[in-house]
């Protein structure tokens, strides 16, 4: 997928965050409020790209390491455990990229992040249907929105 998919993927998944601690548009902009939920809302924003780091580390193929989702999966147990809801966010952030990836002809590794990559083969990368993905993606936003309002 391209950036500016992983990073509206990113705006929904900060959407949730927000529906989940009970905040609005209306209470977040409170400077206290905004200075609590930032870095989280940073973390996720910054995670929804993240795993494409690979395409600038030369020797590391693209959609190996940092697209395994296992790692990620450590990452917010660790989250859970330590109670850190920007690690929690940038890992749910990466977690939503591979999910994104996993739509692609390419895939992403599943068992063993050198390994056979899986994926549903349903979008093209800056295709027509990467388009219709993200209205796909806006549309469950909506839906996410109106359903817990
Ligand atoms: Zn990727």
């Amino acid at each position: 997928m391209l950036k500016q998919t992983h990073l509206f993927a990113g705006t929904v998944l900060v959407e949730g965050f927000l529906l989940y601690n009970n905040l609005d548009l209306e209470n977040v902009v409170h400077p206290r409020v905004f200075a609590e939920n930032a870095p989280a809302i940073g973390a996720a924003m910054i995670g929804s790209i993240f795993p494409d780091i690979d395409i600038k580390i030369s020797g590391l193929s693209h959609r190996t390491l940092t697209h395994w989702p296992l790692l990620y999966g450590f990452g917010i147990l660790a989250a859970k455990w330590s109670s850190d809801k920007i690690v929690m966010m940038f890992c749910l952030g990466c977690l939503m990229h591979i999910f994104l990836d996993a739509f692609t002809k390419r895939g992403v590794p599943v068992f063993h992040p050198f390994g056979k990559k899986y994926g549903v083969k349903l979008v093209r990368v800056g295709g027509i249907s990467e388009m219709f993905f993200c209205l796909v993606i806006f549309i469950a936003a909506l839906g996410l929105w109106q359903f817990w309002h």
